[in-house]
């Protein structure tokens, strides 16, 4: 535990090497007291440096897991290769610091203001960087699998990509839908103005569930269509998708045609069909070609069960080319 202030009545806990926290602190002196303290002891070190001013100071290489640097002020400080594991840069004003390769898995940087920095190679997994403002902050390599980006400012940020979330962009904290959401909506717009059209709809699909989990929870009745097209399209992500349910949906009403007998072959009225031709049948109806060798029977619901597919052709068959296109033509 750290020990409060030495200050009159001051609530606060005391610097790490100080008596007092920074406001009670010599700060010309300090900066040199906790160089001295950090070159005294080699092994892991939680610090406090909360609303602390510090420039230069070389942090690089240490366990610092734990250490508070919340609302404090890091200019041209050195993180690389330091474990930051649950440290709190909370409200801080970080700018010309290196965290290359460092590894902050769970550290907070909500609220904070980041600029000129490089979280190149540095393992963010689970980080907080909700409203967090990134201007210049390079991700080249970086972890940010299970991080909270809610309502962050990524205007700055450089080289986020689908592969920064995990393997198999496992994503972002995806606790809460609706901020997760729009976390997605955010990070697609970002891979939309870096290039990344792939990524960006890996970001939107993912937007899409993320609704589709608010909607479920909320009872709300958009949750089916939702659903629907998911399964369909993946939210007109996934060409692949809508081959595979039209597919689906003509083996199914081919089975429907053969159990009921629906459709007749012209050159033998009323005779029986085989699976086969039933299938057949309902494959000439969905692709809307009617060659007119297999007619359905003369029956009303028989007509109506056909008319429904044949319906449902070209709605696929335009979802299709619009998916492909949105996949081909993005930007
Ligand atoms: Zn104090």
């Amino acid at each position: 535990m750290t020990p409060t202030c030495a200050g009159p009545g001051c609530p606060e806990p005391a610097l790490s090497f100080s008596r007092g926290c920074w406001n009670h602190t010599d700060r010309q002196a300090y900066p040199q007291a906790l160089r001295e303290g950090l070159a005294q002891s080699a092994g892991a070190l939680t610090l406090n440096l909360k609303r602390a001013s510090l420039e230069n100071v070389d942090l690089s290489q240490r366990d610092l897991s734990g250490s508070a640097f919340s609302q404090t002020r890091l200019n041209g400080c050195s993180f690389v290769g330091s474990v930051l594991a649950g440290c709190d840069f909370t409200a801080a004003r970080v700018s010309n610091c290196d965290f290359v390769g460092a590894d902050a898995p769970r550290a907070s940087f909500a609220h904070a203001t980041i600029s000129l920095v490089s979280f190149s190679h540095a393992d963010l997994t689970g980080a907080l960087l909700a409203d967090a403002h990134l201007g210049e902050t390079d991700f080249t390599g970086a972890l940010l699998a299970g991080a909270t980006l809610w309502n962050a400012d990524l205007t700055g940020a450089k080289h986020i990509k689908k592969r920064s979330f995990g393997q198999a962009a496992a994503g972002v904290s995806e606790k809460d839908a609706l901020p997760a959401c729009e976390t997605y909506r955010s990070l697609k717009h970002y891979f939309y103005g870096a290039g990344l059209y792939e990524d960006a709809g890996w970001a939107a699909y993912r937007e899409r569930r993320m609704e589709r989990l608010h909607y479920r929870r909320t009872g709300n009745p958009l949750y089916l269509p939702s659903l629907l097209m998911d399964i369909l399209s993946g939210y007109t992500e996934k060409p692949n998708r809508v081959i595979l349910s039209s597919l689906g949906a003509i083996i199914l009403y081919g089975l429907l045609y053969y159990a009921l007998q629906v459709p007749q072959a012209v050159a033998s009225p009323g005779g029986s069909v085989s699976v086969v031709d039933s299938v057949y049948f309902s494959f000439i109806t969905f692709t809307t070609v009617g060659f007119g060798d297999f007619v359905p029977q003369p029956v009303a619901a028989f007509r109506l069960l056909v008319v429904t597919e044949a319906f449902m052709g070209p709605f696929m068959i335009g979802l299709y080319l619009f998916t492909l296109t949105r996949r081909y033509a993005a930007g």
